[in-house]
Protein backbone atom coordinates (compact mmCIF):
# COMPACT_ATOMS: atom_id res chain seq x y z
CA UNK A 1 0.00 0.00 0.00
CA UNK A 2 0.98 3.48 -0.80
CA UNK A 3 1.08 6.44 1.89
CA UNK A 4 0.53 10.17 0.81
CA UNK A 5 1.93 12.66 3.64
CA UNK A 6 4.22 15.81 4.13
CA UNK A 7 7.49 15.88 5.23
CA UNK A 8 10.28 17.58 6.13
CA UNK A 9 13.64 15.91 6.17
CA UNK A 10 15.67 15.96 8.73
CA UNK A 11 18.53 13.68 8.13
CA UNK A 12 20.11 12.99 4.59
CA UNK A 13 23.03 10.04 3.89
CA UNK A 14 24.39 8.72 0.85
CA UNK A 15 23.84 5.29 0.43
CA UNK A 16 25.35 4.38 -2.60
CA UNK A 17 25.96 6.41 -5.71
CA UNK A 18 22.71 7.23 -6.58
CA UNK A 19 20.81 6.61 -3.56
CA UNK A 20 20.35 8.03 -0.13
CA UNK A 21 19.00 7.20 3.33
CA UNK A 22 16.39 9.69 5.00
CA UNK A 23 15.35 10.20 8.26
CA UNK A 24 11.79 12.37 7.39
CA UNK A 25 9.60 13.74 9.82
CA UNK A 26 6.10 13.71 8.50
CA UNK A 27 2.93 15.52 9.24
CA UNK A 28 0.64 12.35 9.67
CA UNK A 29 3.13 9.10 10.45
CA UNK A 30 5.61 11.07 12.46
CA UNK A 31 9.26 10.18 12.11
CA UNK A 32 10.19 7.73 9.27
CA UNK A 33 13.43 5.90 8.11
CA UNK A 34 13.53 5.93 3.93
CA UNK A 35 15.43 4.99 1.39
CA UNK A 36 15.02 6.77 -1.51
CA UNK A 37 16.51 4.73 -4.72
CA UNK A 38 17.92 6.74 -7.35
CA UNK A 39 17.03 10.27 -5.54
CA UNK A 40 20.72 11.06 -6.81
CA UNK A 41 20.19 10.75 -10.24
CA UNK A 42 19.53 13.77 -12.92
CA UNK A 43 16.07 12.38 -13.38
CA UNK A 44 14.05 10.80 -10.84
CA UNK A 45 10.74 11.10 -9.00
CA UNK A 46 12.49 13.13 -6.00
CA UNK A 47 13.18 16.24 -7.60
CA UNK A 48 16.78 15.94 -7.32
CA UNK A 49 19.05 14.43 -4.25
CA UNK A 50 17.51 15.51 -1.48
CA UNK A 51 18.80 17.18 1.80
CA UNK A 52 18.28 18.35 5.09
CA UNK A 53 15.44 20.87 4.99
CA UNK A 54 14.08 19.54 2.10
CA UNK A 55 9.87 19.57 2.21
CA UNK A 56 6.81 18.57 0.08
CA UNK A 57 4.13 16.05 -0.21
CA UNK A 58 5.79 12.80 -0.50
CA UNK A 59 4.65 9.05 -1.11
CA UNK A 60 6.19 6.18 0.44
CA UNK A 61 5.21 2.23 0.65
CA UNK A 62 3.93 1.21 3.58
CA UNK A 63 5.77 -1.72 5.83
CA UNK A 64 5.17 -1.62 9.11
CA UNK A 65 7.24 -4.85 9.48
CA UNK A 66 10.58 -3.16 8.09
CA UNK A 67 12.25 -0.53 9.77
CA UNK A 68 13.14 1.40 6.57
CA UNK A 69 10.66 2.37 4.35
CA UNK A 70 11.11 2.84 0.50
CA UNK A 71 10.08 6.49 -0.50
CA UNK A 72 8.90 6.45 -4.23
CA UNK A 73 7.79 10.48 -4.74
CA UNK A 74 8.86 13.54 -3.29
CA UNK A 75 7.56 16.41 -4.99
CA UNK A 76 9.83 19.54 -3.35
CA UNK A 77 7.96 22.79 -2.15
CA UNK A 78 10.66 25.80 -3.07
CA UNK A 79 12.97 25.41 0.34
CA UNK A 80 14.34 27.46 2.67
CA UNK A 81 17.11 28.88 0.26
CA UNK A 82 17.73 32.17 2.71
CA UNK A 83 19.23 30.05 5.59
CA UNK A 84 22.28 29.34 3.66
CA UNK A 85 22.70 32.95 3.84
CA UNK A 86 22.45 33.12 7.34
CA UNK A 87 24.53 31.17 9.81
CA UNK A 88 23.46 31.86 12.70
CA UNK A 89 19.90 30.80 11.43
CA UNK A 90 20.70 27.81 9.78
CA UNK A 91 22.43 26.73 12.73
CA UNK A 92 19.17 27.18 14.85
CA UNK A 93 16.97 25.39 12.36
CA UNK A 94 19.99 22.45 12.80
CA UNK A 95 19.51 22.86 16.09
CA UNK A 96 15.82 22.07 16.14
CA UNK A 97 15.99 19.46 13.61
CA UNK A 98 18.28 17.58 15.78
CA UNK A 99 15.38 18.17 18.68
CA UNK A 100 12.93 16.40 16.41
CA UNK A 101 15.17 13.50 15.63
CA UNK A 102 16.68 12.74 19.49
CA UNK A 103 12.83 13.40 21.22
CA UNK A 104 10.25 11.69 18.97
CA UNK A 105 10.09 8.27 18.19
CA UNK A 106 9.59 6.29 14.66
CA UNK A 107 5.91 6.07 14.09
CA UNK A 108 4.84 8.09 16.52
CA UNK A 109 2.78 11.14 14.81
CA UNK A 110 2.50 14.66 16.32
CA UNK A 111 1.08 16.62 13.33
CA UNK A 112 1.29 19.60 15.83
CA UNK A 113 4.65 19.94 16.16
CA UNK A 114 4.94 19.05 12.07
CA UNK A 115 3.13 22.46 11.44
CA UNK A 116 5.60 24.16 14.77
CA UNK A 117 8.64 23.20 12.98
CA UNK A 118 7.30 23.79 9.41
CA UNK A 119 6.17 27.33 10.74
CA UNK A 120 9.73 27.71 12.54
CA UNK A 121 11.87 27.20 9.18
CA UNK A 122 9.30 29.46 7.42
CA UNK A 123 9.81 31.97 9.93
CA UNK A 124 13.71 31.95 10.25
CA UNK A 125 13.76 31.55 6.22
CA UNK A 126 11.80 34.58 5.89
CA UNK A 127 13.88 37.95 4.93
CA UNK A 128 14.40 39.71 7.87
CA UNK A 129 13.50 43.71 7.92
CA UNK A 130 14.69 44.58 11.21
CA UNK A 131 18.31 44.99 12.66
CA UNK A 132 17.56 42.42 14.93
CA UNK A 133 17.93 39.92 13.00
CA UNK A 134 19.83 37.52 15.63
CA UNK A 135 17.10 38.55 18.38
CA UNK A 136 14.44 37.67 16.08
CA UNK A 137 15.87 34.09 15.14
CA UNK A 138 16.64 33.35 18.54
CA UNK A 139 13.25 33.69 19.78
CA UNK A 140 11.44 31.76 17.03
CA UNK A 141 13.87 29.15 18.25
CA UNK A 142 12.75 29.67 21.95
CA UNK A 143 9.05 29.30 20.80
CA UNK A 144 9.61 26.02 18.75
CA UNK A 145 11.75 24.53 21.81
CA UNK A 146 8.46 25.17 24.07
CA UNK A 147 6.10 23.79 21.53
CA UNK A 148 8.19 20.60 21.06
CA UNK A 149 8.62 20.26 25.06
CA UNK A 150 4.60 20.60 24.78
CA UNK A 151 3.91 18.42 22.07
CA UNK A 152 6.24 15.71 23.57
CA UNK A 153 4.68 16.03 26.69
CA UNK A 154 7.14 17.63 28.78
CA UNK A 155 5.56 21.17 29.24
CA UNK A 156 7.51 22.57 31.54
CA UNK A 157 5.83 24.84 34.23
CA UNK A 158 6.26 27.87 33.63
CA UNK A 159 3.41 30.16 35.81
CA UNK A 160 3.76 28.99 39.55
CA UNK A 161 6.29 27.96 41.73
CA UNK A 162 6.33 23.68 41.08
CA UNK A 163 6.73 22.83 44.80
CA UNK A 164 4.28 25.46 47.10
CA UNK A 165 2.34 26.14 43.93
CA UNK A 166 2.46 29.66 44.17
CA UNK A 167 1.37 31.90 40.94
CA UNK A 168 5.31 33.65 39.63
CA UNK A 169 5.06 36.51 40.19
CA UNK A 170 7.92 39.76 38.60
CA UNK A 171 8.51 41.03 42.71
CA UNK A 172 9.61 37.18 43.92
CA UNK A 173 12.84 38.22 45.01
CA UNK A 174 14.86 35.06 43.34
CA UNK A 175 12.98 33.05 40.50
CA UNK A 176 14.80 29.56 39.32
CA UNK A 177 14.49 26.63 37.13
CA UNK A 178 14.98 23.26 37.81
CA UNK A 179 14.84 20.42 35.04
CA UNK A 180 14.56 17.54 37.49
CA UNK A 181 11.13 19.26 38.67
CA UNK A 182 10.54 20.61 34.87
CA UNK A 183 9.58 24.03 36.05
CA UNK A 184 9.88 27.02 38.14
CA UNK A 185 11.04 26.70 41.98
CA UNK A 186 10.25 30.38 44.37
CA UNK A 187 13.27 31.39 46.77
CA UNK A 188 11.03 29.82 49.56
CA UNK A 189 11.32 26.28 48.31
CA UNK A 190 14.47 26.62 45.88
CA UNK A 191 16.63 24.34 49.20
CA UNK A 192 14.90 21.30 48.20
CA UNK A 193 16.16 21.66 44.30
CA UNK A 194 19.82 21.27 44.34
CA UNK A 195 19.83 21.29 40.47
CA UNK A 196 17.86 24.58 40.63
CA UNK A 197 19.24 27.37 38.02
CA UNK A 198 18.79 30.95 39.10
CA UNK A 199 16.80 33.21 36.55
CA UNK A 200 16.25 36.47 35.99
CA UNK A 201 13.39 38.62 36.12
CA UNK A 202 13.12 39.27 33.14
CA UNK A 203 13.89 35.81 31.54
CA UNK A 204 11.59 34.58 33.86
CA UNK A 205 8.48 36.71 32.94
CA UNK A 206 9.84 36.60 29.13
CA UNK A 207 9.25 32.35 29.41
CA UNK A 208 6.00 33.09 30.72
CA UNK A 209 4.84 34.99 27.58
CA UNK A 210 6.77 32.67 25.11
CA UNK A 211 5.21 29.66 26.77
CA UNK A 212 1.70 30.31 26.38
CA UNK A 213 0.18 28.79 23.28
CA UNK A 214 -1.13 31.45 20.91
CA UNK A 215 0.67 30.15 18.38
CA UNK A 216 -1.39 27.69 16.59
CA UNK A 217 -2.69 28.64 13.24
CA UNK A 218 -3.10 25.93 10.80
CA UNK A 219 0.94 26.46 8.83
CA UNK A 220 0.13 24.70 5.57
CA UNK A 221 -2.27 27.07 3.87
CA UNK A 222 -0.82 29.98 5.75
CA UNK A 223 2.77 30.97 5.58
CA UNK A 224 2.32 34.85 6.67
CA UNK A 225 2.40 33.90 10.17
CA UNK A 226 5.15 36.43 11.48
CA UNK A 227 2.90 38.84 11.86
CA UNK A 228 0.54 39.31 14.72
CA UNK A 229 1.39 37.35 18.03
CA UNK A 230 4.44 36.16 17.16
CA UNK A 231 5.61 39.62 16.16
CA UNK A 232 4.41 41.38 19.22
CA UNK A 233 6.14 38.57 21.63
CA UNK A 234 9.21 39.03 19.47
CA UNK A 235 9.76 42.48 19.45
CA UNK A 236 8.90 42.48 23.53
CA UNK A 237 12.18 40.08 23.95
CA UNK A 238 15.11 41.29 24.19
CA UNK A 239 18.60 39.81 23.20
CA UNK A 240 20.45 39.35 26.79
CA UNK A 241 17.00 37.19 28.18
CA UNK A 242 16.59 35.21 25.24
CA UNK A 243 20.53 34.53 25.65
CA UNK A 244 19.71 33.39 29.28
CA UNK A 245 16.68 32.03 28.09
CA UNK A 246 18.00 29.40 25.64
CA UNK A 247 21.15 28.89 27.88
CA UNK A 248 18.21 27.46 30.55
CA UNK A 249 16.57 25.46 27.69
CA UNK A 250 20.20 24.43 26.28
CA UNK A 251 20.75 22.72 30.37
CA UNK A 252 16.80 21.72 30.31
CA UNK A 253 17.04 19.50 27.13
CA UNK A 254 20.63 18.40 28.10
CA UNK A 255 18.95 16.96 31.17
CA UNK A 256 16.69 15.13 28.91
CA UNK A 257 18.98 14.00 26.43
CA UNK A 258 21.61 12.73 29.54
CA UNK A 259 23.93 14.95 26.80
CA UNK A 260 24.36 18.26 25.50
CA UNK A 261 22.68 18.28 21.64
CA UNK A 262 25.41 18.95 18.99
CA UNK A 263 24.43 21.94 17.35
CA UNK A 264 24.02 23.74 21.19
CA UNK A 265 27.56 25.17 21.33
CA UNK A 266 26.75 26.73 17.98
CA UNK A 267 23.46 28.63 18.92
CA UNK A 268 24.69 29.59 22.52
CA UNK A 269 28.01 30.88 21.47
CA UNK A 270 27.73 32.81 18.40
ZN1 LIG B 1 7.65 27.65 46.14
Amino acid sequence: MLIKDHAICIRALDYSETSQILTLFTRAAGKISVIAKGSKRPKSAFDGPLEVFSYGRIVFSDSTKEKLVTLTEFEQQPGFANLANNLFALNCCLFGAELVNSLTNEHDPHPELFDGFLRFLQNTNEKQKTKNEKQKTLSLLILFQLTLLREIGLQPILSYCVNCKNNFKTDWPQTYFSSSANGLVCGDCEASFPDKIELTKNAANCLLVLSKPVLGAPVLSNVEVVEGADAKLIAEAQERTLNEIEKILVHHFTEILHRQPKMAKYVLKS
